[in-house]
Order: C-alpha cells, then sequence, then structure tokens
C-alpha cells in the first residue's frame, strides 16, 4: 500500500465550492500565504476519496478492543462504554484551560472532588492525588512520598524490598527515586517468601512494594503477615493496583494496612491502556501520609471548590497542572454507572473468566503453579519446545486465528523459564468468545504436535507474516511497498 504522499497526483483537490458564491471574489484572497503554496507542495494532492480510502483501509489493518478479544495480560484491554468518551468530550471540560480561575471550572474540580471520594471509599485509604499520568508515574510519586516522610521523621532508611513477582515498573521506580532495590524471592506457590521477607526487613528499609495479584496472576494469601513484619519495623506498604479489577468492591487495600495505592484508571476505570494516549496512574494514601502529597489537591469549603496547596512537606508538582482530566472524567462516570455491586461484579467475572480459561487450557498449556488465578492466568509454552516450537510460534498462529496475541516471555522469572503465555480475559468478554480463543488454542497445541512447520512460519492470514522484531525496531521501515519489496511478497491490495 502506497503512503498517501505517493498517491499524490499534480492538481488534484479534495475540495470543490460553488463557483457562483465566489463570483466576485478571487478564492486565493481569502487564503493567507502561509497555507497555500509553500504548504501546498508540502501536503500530498489528493481528492476526497482518496483520503477517505486511504485512512479507512490503514484502519482495518488494525486490531483493537473493538474487533476482538484482546487477551493481553498484564494490561486489561477491555471494551469501555463509548458513552463515557462522550461525556468526556464535552465542550464545558475540553475547552476547560488548565489555568482557568478556579470560579469558571467549579464543575471540574467538583468531578475531581467526588471522584476522590469515590477512590477512597473503593479503596479504604483517605486521599488521592490525580496528579500522575501512568501506572509507573504513580508508584515514583508514591517512592517520593515515602522518601520524604523518613526525612521528615529523621530516619535514613535507603534500601526498598521488591518482590520478584512485582510489575517491572516496581523495580525501575524505587530505583529512581533513589533506594537501593533488593528482591524479595517467591515461594513454591508463587507468593512471597514470608520467612526471607522477615530476614531482609530491617531498619535500612523503607518498605515494600507489592503487586498484588502479582505478575503472575496470583493473590499473594499471606498479606497480614506481611503487613506485620513490614509495619512492625516501622516501614510502610506499597500497593500497586494498576490491576484492581481482580478486587475491588470485595476487599480493600487500605482495610489490609497498606499506607499507599495506586490505580491505573486507564486500565481498570473506562479507559483503554496501550494505545500510549493519555492515562492517570493516580495514587491514594493513608491520613498520615496526606501532608507529602503532590500539590495542588482539589478541596471543598462547603461552598466552593479550590485547587489548593498541600503545604511545606509537599513533594512538590510531579508535573504540571492536575491531571489527566478527561480521564478522571470517564473514571467518574463509569464507577457511578457501575455502582458498589456493579464494581463488585466486575472483579467476579475477571477472575471467573480468567479461571475458566485457565481450567480449560491448563491441560494443554502447563501453568507453573497449581492454584487458582486473579483476573489473568499465566500458562505456559513449555511443553512445545520438544517439537523444536517457541512460545512466540504459538502466538503467532493465533493470529490466523483471528486472536490478539497474549502477552508471551512475561513475566520472566523462574520457574517459567521465558515460555509464559499470559492470557487476560476481562470482564467484558462473554462465554461464547472464550470458547472460540479456547478451542484455537487448543487446535494449535495439536499442530504444533502434528504439523509444526505450520507453526514456525505463522501468521499466514494476515497482512503482514512474521517480522524481525530486532530489525523493525532497529530499522523501522513506513513505507508498506520497500516493507513487501523486502519480503519479496505478492500481495495484492
Ligand atoms: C500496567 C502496570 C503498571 C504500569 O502502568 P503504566 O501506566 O503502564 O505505567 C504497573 N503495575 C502493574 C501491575 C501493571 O499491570
Amino acid at each position: 500500500m502506497k503512503l498517501i504522499f505517493e498517491k499524490s497526483a499534480k492538481g488534484r483537490d479534495g475540495y470543490s465550492l460553488p463557483v457562483d458564491l465566489f463570483d466576485e471574489v478571487d478564492i486565493k484572497d481569502c487564503i493567507p500565504a502561509y497555507a497555500t503554496l509553500a504548504t501546498r507542495k508540502a501536503l500530498s494532492e489528493v481528492s476526497e476519496v482518496d483520503v477517505v480510502r486511504h485512512f479507512t483501509k490503514l484502519s482495518k489493518f488494525n486490531y483493537g478492543v473493538d474487533d476482538g478479544l484482546y487477551p493481553l495480560g498484564s494490561c486489561t484491554m477491555k471494551y469501555n462504554p463509548k458513552v463515557n468518551e462522550k461525556l468526556a468530550s464535552l465542550d464545558n471540560f475540553i475547552y476547560a484551560h488548565p489555568l482557568a480561575p478556579e470560579e469558571t471550572v467549579q464543575g471540574c474540580l467538583e468531578i475531581m472532588h467526588e471522584l476522590n471520594k469515590l477512590l477512597c471509599e473503593i479503596t479504604g485509604v483517605d486521599q488521592y492525588t490525580m496528579a500522575p499520568a501512568a501506572g509507573a508515574h504513580g508508584e515514583l510519586t508514591g517512592v517520593l512520598i515515602m522518601r520524604k516522610y523518613f526525612v521528615e521523621h529523621g530516619e535514613k532508611r535507603h534500601k526498598m524490598l521488591v518482590p520478584d513477582s512485582a510489575h517491572g515498573t516496581n523495580p525501575a521506580s524505587c530505583t529512581m527515586g533513589g533506594f537501593e532495590m533488593v528482591e524479595v524471592k517467591s515461594n513454591e506457590r508463587g507468593a512471597v517468601d514470608i520467612e526471607q521477607l522477615d530476614k531482609l526487613m530491617d531498619e535500612d528499609t523503607a518498605g515494600l512494594y507489592l503487586t498484588n495479584p502479582n505478575t503472575v496472576g496470583l493473590y499473594d494469601d499471606r498479606i497480614r503477615d506481611i503487613e506485620e513484619i513490614v509495619h512492625g519495623r516501622g516501614g510502610l506498604l506499597y500497593y500497586d493496583g494498576a490491576n484492581l479489577n481482580a478486587s475491588f468492591g470485595i476487599v480493600r487495600p487500605g482495610d489490609a494496612g497498606f499506607d499507599i495505592i495506586h490505580l491505573n484508571l486507564h486500565k481498570t476505570f473506562s479507559t483503554p491502556h496501550g494505545g500510549g494516549g493519555p492515562g492517570a496512574g493516580v495514587i491514594g494514601v493513608k491520613k498520615s501520609l496526606i501532608p507529602y502529597l503532590p500539590t495542588p489537591i482539589v478541596t471543598f469549603d462547603g461552598k466552593k471548590y479550590h485547587l489548593s496547596d498541600v503545604g511545606e512537606k509537599s513533594i512538590g508538582m510531579i508535573r504540571a497542572f492536575w491531571g489527566n482530566f478527561p480521564v478522571l472524567a470517564k473514571t467518574y462516570a463509569w464507577i457511578l454507572s457501575m455502582g458498589p455491586d456493579g464494581l463488585c461484579n466486575v472483579s467476579e467475572t475477571s477472575v471467573i473468566n480468567a479461571n475458566y480459561v485457565l481450567a480449560k487450557l491448563k491441560k494443554y498449556y502447563r501453568p507453573a503453579y497449581a492454584r487458582y488465578c486473579g483476573h489473568e492466568c499465566v500458562l505456559t509454552g513449555r511443553d512445545y519446545k520438544k517439537y523444536g516450537i517457541k512460545t512466540l510460534d504459538i502466538a503467532k498462529r493465533l493470529m490466523d486465528y483471528g486472536f490478539h496475541p497474549p502477552t508471551i516471555y512475561f513475566p520472566h522469572f523462574e520457574p517459567y523459564a521465558k515460555e509464559s503465555i499470559m492470557v487476560e480475559p476481562p470482564e467484558c468478554e462473554s462465554k461464547e468468545v472464550l470458547d472460540e480463543f479456547i478451542n484455537a488454542m487448543i487446535k494449535i497445541s495439536n499442530e504444533a504436535e502434528t504439523n509444526p512447520e505450520l507453526l514456525k512460519d505463522a501468521p499466514h492470514n494476515t497482512l503482514i507474516r512474521r517480522t524481525d522484531d530486532v530489525l523493525a525496531a532497529r530499522r523501522p521501515i513506513l513505507n508498506y511497498d520497500d516493507e513487501l519489496k523486502l519480503r519479496d511478497e505478492d500481495i495484492d491490495f
């Protein structure tokens, strides 16, 4: 397929104006110089139909949550109600300037204030900041809060505990925040090894970053012991709640003793993750940590809403302005429309969906742990190595069956031996869709045994066949014609 610039034909236009309307006026006089000659040379000269077809075609090469199951583990790629996009795009929201005087944006401030209350109620903490733009950004904000807290208390704690089953951003955030990262190993059940935690948690350690469910999709079932050990020695507990769809409406991290928690509103709360678009990795804290939150937060004096300074202990601003507002507006609308029972239902359905996939596929793609999972399950492709099949081949073959592949090679710590297949079938998926996916996976497992060659150069039915991922990253070719010439393929559009 050609680039739109290559479709350009000299003199071709994408508009036609009624001639008699401009009898008296030369159209050229109406267009500023900067918008004519120079720009015109740089732009493609195409007709309206060229443009429409070009972009419609491009959109069909894509695969998104509106096309089908997108079981990308650790990402919560789910359907989100379109009506929330509409609400977030209301004129009063999209034209609100972040520096507008408070009295002109009372509605926006009210939404953030009310959203704070809802999120506190859902998670059992006392105050949120809406500022962080992503999960990892929320984690870093949490680290900075912990650091400030200990400095204020005259304590020199320079280490942070992070289980090996934590999300990869956890150790990265702790290191960026200036802490020495200490890894806590998982036990044979895939949970935090309490004996090891007990040995590692000392007076030099600021606390523990816990991802729950962890990246193996398993709940840590000894939270009470973890809490006693960490708090007992003066540490703080951080909860990576990026995947709160595995528990909200049922348990609250705050009640379990966590001091700081981040949520990925752009996974769980009605904004898709993975688009690289705006996110919101809001963090909530217990009362004792409110003075350290980034500034400003929204307050209400009984009559008006204000953007208030947090005070001198605040870690300051962590980004310009006060958060990605449309994501917050969608979250607010979604929580209100779901209600407490609805949220509980989301958790239950996500967890049942994942366990259904696990139960149906565990015979074919043996998981490492014989346990029920949370909202996602980690299977493995390790049994197909003997046929010369890599997990990548299985994922690629799945595309021939019309599915977006799950996350593969993550998590990558033992005992997965680099062959993990992480499936997250979110709450919006029906049993019929899951059965289609399960059947495709079972078919592929049979193919791996009987006809491995079929998998080795899959996918066969897609526009682009097997890419060289390393080369693609190092030397991206954005022109399909060159790409196709390179591959010596003959695909006719
Ligand atoms: C996605 C995710 C993150 C990181 O969130 P980003 O918004 O991508 O930075 C952190 N922890 C867990 C458990 C996640 O699933």
